[in-house]
């Protein structure tokens, strides 16, 4: 007998229960991806993640020819494809991982009338992309949390599984045809600086970063020029990392630096829940605000200059050129330029989490779209109006502006935390920095969303 793993968000060998059930039940798997293009057309596929998919999927061809098996690739509809995959091997089950989009939802909905239609059994997994699934945890009066708090109490009261480990030997059926593997040559538009993709490193970053980085993460998670964060997230983002995995490693390792990284990583199931639960807030605001946002037409110049780093104030051009050159930034910037964005520009948020969809490495649908309404207010923070100041944010997190230069070239010269306010340099100083003024006066900014929001 024979059984189909599909994988989607979950390219991985270790710790990945849809393999082991299928391992343990049949003689011969099928080990599929499917490239399916309402994917790329939905807007999931950017450059830098495609490249980064490239990667993982080599690393995963890898993984099961050294065990004795290889990996299926096929182009087309997921939905099709899967079902041809199981006709030509004679499979009678097919498993895989459970996920939260609206795509992701329709998916399973679909593939599973189809395949019954077939006579074969679809398998949904709920421990493979989350450390606790959505609905596991949920309050007395509703079908998910909206608060984090009491959502993390009870997240970690949960007793996570054992972690599994990969197989030894993975036996393919013949005659089964696969697409040749992508690569990252010949994509146009990927950051130069993008991170190596695949569960090699993956796992290697892992356990560089319990034995030599969690320690200091307490205190250094804010620390924009540190950063010290784990990088973690595209990892966990394609599944090249099991997060119960992650979570039960953190745990062992122990103290208040592990500590603090498994809320981050609460955090993301916590977002996990809440699309499960409401699919639409992808694009719909969780909590309706009534915003008359400013469009990307309307404020044609001002996103022009955010998106391209030249907005006046060093620390949000730093994030946004880190992002542009990496693929990826960190999560104080994240933060306080995108309440840039919505609330001293007044820009939807919508406009924003695109530009962010477009560029970054992990960018999520749960995760991205999530926390852009958090900071924007739509979505689950309890003090929807927070506005964060670039000027105090940097002098806090990037105290001697190491951050600012690094991403900024043309404020190099200037030494110190006075590289945060280059409008008040003075004389020679001044005249020999080529940096633009400001694109807004922050009390205006500041202004326009209180007396916007207030009319509510
Ligand atoms: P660490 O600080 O090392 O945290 C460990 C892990 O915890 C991360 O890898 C991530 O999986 C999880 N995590 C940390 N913070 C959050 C958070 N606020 N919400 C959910 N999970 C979290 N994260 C994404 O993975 N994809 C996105 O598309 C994304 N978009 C974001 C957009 C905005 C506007 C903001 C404010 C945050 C966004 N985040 C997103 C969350 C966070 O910024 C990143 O997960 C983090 O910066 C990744 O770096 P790291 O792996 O070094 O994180």
């Amino acid at each position: 007998n024979v059984s189909v793993v599909l994988f989607t968000c979950d390219l991985r060998l270790h710790d990945h229960p849809p393999l082991r059930a299928a391992l343990d039940g049949s003689r011969q798997i099928v080990p599929l991806f499917v490239r399916d293009p309402a994917v790329d057309g939905a807007g999931f596929a950017a450059a830098n993640r495609l490249a980064f998919l490239a990667d993982c999927l080599r690393d995963l061809d890898a993984g099961l020819r050294e065990r004795g098996g290889r990996l299926v690739l096929r182009h087309g509809d997921v939905v099709e494809e899967v079902c041809k995959a199981a006709a030509e091997s004679d499979a009678d089950e097919v498993h895989m991982a459970a996920d939260v989009s609206a795509f992701a939802q329709r998916r399973e909905e679909r593939l599973r009338a189809a395949l019954e239609a077939q006579g074969v059994r679809l398998h949904v997994h709920d421990t493979v992309s989350t450390a606790v699934p959505p609905g596991a945890v949920t309050p007395a009066s509703s079908d998910h949390f909206a608060v984090f708090t009491p959502y993390f109490r009870q997240w970690s009261r949960q007793t996570l599984r054992d972690t599994l480990g990969a197989p030894r030997v993975v036996r393919v059926p013949d005659g089964i045809g696969s697409a040749g593997l992508p690569s990252r040559k010949g994509l146009t538009g990927v950051s130069e600086g993008l991170a190596a993709g695949g569960e090699t490193a993956g796992r290697e970053r892992l356990t560089a970063w319990l034995r030599r980085g969690v320690d200091a993460y307490e205190t250094g998670q804010d620390d924009l020029g540190g950063d010290a964060t784990s990088r973690l997230s595209p990892h966990l983002h394609f599944g090249t990392l099991s997060p119960v995995e992650v979570v039960n490693r953190a745990r062992r390792a122990g103290g208040p630096g592990a500590e603090a990284f498994v809320r981050q990583l609460a955090w993301r199931d916590f977002h996990r829940q809440v699309l499960a639960a409401r699919p639409a807030v992808a694009t719909a605001d969780y909590r309706t605000k009534r915003d008359r946002w400013r469009s990307e037409r309307t404020a044609r110049e001002d996103v022009a200059a955010w998106r391209e780093g030249r907005t006046g104030y060093p620390v949000v051009d730093a994030g946004m050129r880190q992002l542009r050159y990496e693929g990826w930034m960190h999560n104080r910037c994240r933060l306080l330029t995108a309440s840039f964005l919505t609330k001293t520009l007044y820009v939807d948020w919508r406009v924003g989490a695109r530009h962010f969809l477009d560029l970054l490495v992990d960018g999520d649908v749960a995760n991205n779209q999530l926390n852009w309404q958090w900071m924007a207010g739509t979505g689950t923070d309890s003090r929807p109006n927070r506005v964060l100041n670039p000027v105090t944010q940097a002098k806090r997190h990037d105290p001697d502006g190491a951050y600012v230069r690094r991403w900024v070239p043309e404020l190099a010269s200037v030494e110190g935390p006075s590289v945060h306010e280059p409008w008040k340099l003075r004389g020679p100083q001044r005249a020999g920095v080529d940096y633009p003024e400001p694109i807004v006066d922050l009390s205006e900014g500041l202004a326009r969303f209180r007396e916007a929001r207030g009319r509510d």
